[in-house]
C-alpha cells in the first residue's frame, strides 16, 4: 500500500481541484490521489494585522494524517506568515496548504501543489530545472520547469515506492 494524498479545496476552488488532482497523479505516478471535498477556511485563520491568512495557522487546523497518508488544502485567500507576504504554499510534516490567490492559472496551481507535495515527501529545494526550485513571484512559477529533475525524481520514487 503506497502513500495516499487527500485534497481539500476551498469551495471557490472546487472546479480547479480536479485538475490539481490529475496533475499530481502525473507528477507522482505512485501516489494515490483522492479528493476529500470542499472545506472553507475559517475566518479565525485571517490575520487582521498582516491582512492575509496565516499559513501555519491553516496547517494547524489540519490533523497530522496517519502514517501512509498526506493531506493538501487548496485555499483561495492570500497566504503568508509573519515574515512573508503572499506565500504560494507551505508544508509541515505531511500537511500542506497552497493558495491560488497570486497564481495566474491552473497550470501554476498544479506546479506549486507539486512543489509542496515534494516537501511533504522530504525533498528540499533544488537549483536545477526542477519543480523543487523555489519561486518568489508568479513569473518565476511560470518559468520554472513543470517536472522534477532526475535527482529529485529518484528521491520521490524512493519516498513513494515499495522498494527501489
Ligand atoms: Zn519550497
Ligand atoms: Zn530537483
Amino acid at each position: 500500500m503506497g502513500l495516499v494524498l487527500g485534497i481539500y479545496s476551498d469551495p471557490k476552488l472546487a472546479s480547479e481541484a480536479e485538475g490539481v488532482a490529475d496533475g499530481l497523479c502525473k507528477l507522482f505516478p505512485r501516489l494515490t490521489v483522492m479528493l476529500l471535498g470542499e472545506r472553507a477556511v475559517p475566518a479565525a485563520a485571517w490575520d487582521t494585522f498582516l491582512a492575509q491568512y496565516d499559513a501555519f495557522g491553516i496547517l494547524g487546523l489540519m490533523a497530522e494524517p496517519q502514517e501512509s497518508a498526506a493531506v493538501l488544502w487548496l485555499v483561495e485567500g492570500d497566504l503568508g506568515d509573519s515574515r512573508h507576504r503572499g506565500l504560494f504554499g507551505a508544508a509541515q510534516g505531511r500537511r500542506a496548504v497552497v493558495s491560488a490567490a497570486r497564481l495566474p492559472d491552473a497550470g501554476a496551481l498544479v506546479k506549486e501543489a507539486g512543489h509542496e507535495v515534494g516537501h511533504m515527501l522530504g525533498l528540499g529545494h533544488c537549483s536545477g530545472a526542477c519543480l523543487m526550485r523555489p519561486a518568489k513571484t508568479a513569473g518565476e512559477v511560470q518559468s520554472k520547469a513543470g517536472a522534477f529533475c532526475p535527482a529529485c525524481s529518484e528521491e520521490i520514487n524512493r519516498a513513494t515506492g515499495e522498494q527501489g
